[in-house]
């Protein structure tokens, strides 16, 4: 993989207690081996009434920690919503944007999330911006199209040198949570595409440079034939996060491509 670590990120949705999200940090923390996290990049994202214990129990661990949403406005009258400073100061490093249970469950729009992605960068956020397309639109054969217009509206106004912060995560719809998952090919494919056109939105070098990574129903099983593809660069894993164990075989699986 050219000079891209790979990256896995847990996001726990709106699961766990305090006590399993506490449980929960503490094993992935205590069984990253020294080697693995050389290697390969860990973000967790819990729920947001979690992230200052799960930061906690994070410590000086290399775990990055970040939120699974992030307010487009900086402060004020915004109900319910967290500010990128927020996060900042609870010690986050990163946040999602754009999860399709945000994108197409809260029809939330490439121009809201755009606005998100630059305030998020623009405070000192790591970006994963996440795409993908839904089932009635593969079927209709609109899947590159759909997803092309995620990224560009997604990264409108984004400077390269922003770039270096963000990475996208390509997650079909229709595979999320359904226990479907891409093939690998397929999921091949999508990035390659998408890495291309990230070439004629900026240039060939940020284009080879954006981690972009795949999600939807990855689990142990199937993680290391997803994550061998070469445009792959780790995976975003919602179930799976929830049991440390199967999760750190994912990123041991990830982090084996990129030794191999
Ligand atoms: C996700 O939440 O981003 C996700 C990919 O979920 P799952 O792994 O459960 O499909």
């Amino acid at each position: 993989m050219p000079d891209r670590r790979p990256l896995i990120g847990g996001n726990w949705k709106m699961n766990t207690t305090r006590e399993s999200a506490e449980a929960l940090a503490t094993a992935v923390v205590k069984g990253l081996a020294a080697d693995v996290a050389e290697t390969c990049d860990v973000a967790l994202f819990p729920p947001f009434p979690y992230l200052q214990v799960v930061r906690q129990c994070v410590g000086s661990a290399p775990v990055q920690v970040g939120g699974q949403d992030v307010s487009g406005h900086e402060e004020g009258a915004f109900t319910g919503q967290t500010s990128a400073r927020m996060l900042l100061d609870l010690g986050c490093t990163m946040t999602l944007v754009g999860h399709s249970e945000r994108r197409h469950g809260l029809n939330e729009s490439d121009e809201v999330l755009n606005r998100k992605v630059r305030m998020a960068l623009a405070s000192g956020l790591d970006v994963m911006l996440c795409v993908g397309e839904t089932l009635e639109e593969r079927e209709a054969g609109h899947s590159e199209q759909v997803v092309a217009k995620q990224v560009s509206a997604g990264l409108e106004g984004v400077t390269k040198a922003d770039l270096e912060r963000l990475s996208i995560a390509y997650e079909p719809v229709w595979a999320i949570g359904t226990g479907r998952t891409a093939a690998p090919e397929d999921a091949q494919s999508m990035h390659a595409r998408i890495r291309a056109d990230l070439e004629n939105q900026y240039d060939a070098r940020s284009a080879t440079s954006v981690r972009i990574v795949y999600g939807g129903s990855v689990k142990p099983a199937n993680a290391d034939s997803i994550l061998a593809q070469p445009d792959v660069d780790g995976g975003l894993i919602g179930g799976a996060s929830l049991d440390a164990g199967g999760f750190l075989d994912i990123v041991r699986a990830a982090a084996s491509v990129e030794a191999s």
